[in-house]
Parts: structure tokens; C-alpha cells; sequence
């Protein structure tokens, strides 16, 4: 039996609309070996390091920087370092790859097709991501079903056949966007700034802009793309 079957056999059931704690607990004993945070600083990534202070504080929290982050996500980072005494394992793309790509496409290919803006994710999300995920069992997301198109089916658990088979932990996979701010505010957690200028979705400062009254969360997200692209690699299963 291979380690992705004996985790997949081992998958707790879980009932439907489980709380985040619950589902945290499950997935952390489920996993059978370290897991990992990967964490954007957005309100639902915050929540669950939270939760994991109360939980397993001991859970490694990592960062990917892209390089196009806002001046807002790092200020959030340092706020959260200090608040927790969080050690924040950052993990940059390869400078080889990044300096290659901007001699020879200039530094807003991203915005020509979609091939250009997956050559670019893959080069400073996807590739860093497998590197913060070597030797981890599972990894946790702030991912909720409510964020989008793509995300409407969200297990609470799963296995993550991209990243080598290990678990995936989305423990807010029932909450809605209100519950998440709910449980920021009561615990008076740090925020990213921008989530109060109209970002409810934050990621790479070229590629993400404040959403209009009754937009979907994630219509800021590459804003020029169709809504069922609206993934950069991280979260393919
Ligand atoms: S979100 Fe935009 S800038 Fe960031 S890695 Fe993807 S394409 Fe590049």
C-alpha cells in the first residue's frame, strides 16, 4: 500500500458542515506527519493561524513572496509576527526563473492570454509552493466554498493528487465570508488593510483589484478572465 492510499483509507468522516475546529482536529490527526499553513495573510488565513495557537501552535506557517506583493499584505505579515511570535517561513521563486521571464516578456505578461499568466504563477506560486511543501503530510488553506465558481464543491478534506498525494485541509470550507469576519473582529486579530478598501480576495498587486456591490469575492482576481480560470495552480487537485 502506498502512503497516499494509507492516508486516503484513513480519512475521517466528517458531518456535513463541520466547524473549522473540527475539521482542523481531523485533518491534523488524519495526516500522520507535519502539515503545513500556507498562508496569503487574508482574513481566513489569519483565522486559522488563530485557531492553530490554540490547537497546535506548533504548526509550520509558510508564505509564498511573489516578488508583486502589496505594501498592505507585508505590513499584516509583520503585524502577525509580532502579535504571535510567529515564525514566518517565507518562500521566494527562483531568481534565475523570474529574471528570465521579465528580460524576455517584460513585466506585465500576465496580462496577454492565459498561458502567459500561468507561466508567471507557476514560476512564482506553483514552484515555490512544491519547495514549502517538501516533507509535509498535508497543508491547510483558508479556501471557502462561498469564494467562488471554482470552489463551489470544496471538501473539507482532501487529497492533493498535484502535490504528490499528501492532505489538503480547508477547515473553512462551510463558513461564509460573514462568519470569518465575525471571528476576526470577536478575537480583534490583525487585517489586511485592503479587505477594508473593497478586496475580500488579495493576491499579487497587479493582479488583483477592489470588487463592485454584488460582484463574486474573487471577481477582483484576475479581473480580465473568465470566472471559471480563476485559479493560479495552488488549488488544483
Ligand atoms: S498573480 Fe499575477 S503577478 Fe502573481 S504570480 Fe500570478 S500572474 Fe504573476
Amino acid at each position: 500500500m502506498t502512503r497516499k492510499d494509507s492516508v486516503k483509507t484513513s480519512l475521517p468522516e466528517l458531518p456535513p458542515e463541520a466547524d473549522p475546529t473540527q475539521i482542523l482536529k481531523s485533518g491534523l490527526a488524519a495526516a500522520k506527519g507535519p502539515v503545513a499553513l500556507a498562508c496569503s495573510f487574508s482574513v481566513e488565513d489569519i483565522v486559522i493561524i488563530d485557531l492553530l495557537q490554540q490547537l497546535a501552535p506548533e504548526t509550520r506557517v509558510f508564505a509564498l513572496d511573489t516578488g508583486r506583493l502589496n505594501e498592505e499584505t507585508y505590513q499584516v505579515a509583520e503585524s502577525l509576527r509580532m502579535r504571535f511570535d510567529l515564525k514566518i517561513d517565507w518562500h521566494f521563486p527562483r531568481f534565475d526563473a523570474v529574471e528570465q521571464l521579465e528580460r524576455t516578456k517584460g513585466l506585465y505578461s500576465f496580462r496577454e492570454n492565459l498561458d502567459n499568466r500561468h507561466e508567471c504563477c507557476a514560476i512564482r506560486k506553483v514552484e515555490p509552493l512544491r519547495r514549502a511543501l517538501t516533507g509535509a503530510a498535508g497543508w491547510i488553506t483558508g479556501q471557502r466554498r462561498s469564494q467562488s465558481v471554482t470552489r463551489g464543491e470544496l471538501p473539507p478534506l482532501e487529497i492533493d493528487e498535484g502535490n504528490g498525494g499528501i492532505l489538503k485541509i480547508n477547515p473553512l470550507a462551510y463558513w461564509s465570508q460573514e462568519q470569518v469576519w465575525q471571528y476576526a473582529r470577536s478575537k480583534a486579530l490583525p487585517t489586511n488593510k485592503l479587505h477594508q478598501q473593497g478586496y475580500p480576495s488579495i493576491g499579487c498587486a497587479p493582479c488583483t483589484r477592489a470588487i463592485r456591490e454584488g460582484e463574486d469575492p474573487r471577481a477582483g482576481r484576475w479581473w480580465w478572465e473568465n470566472p471559471e480560470h480563476k485559479e493560479c495552480g495552488l488549488h488544483q487537485s
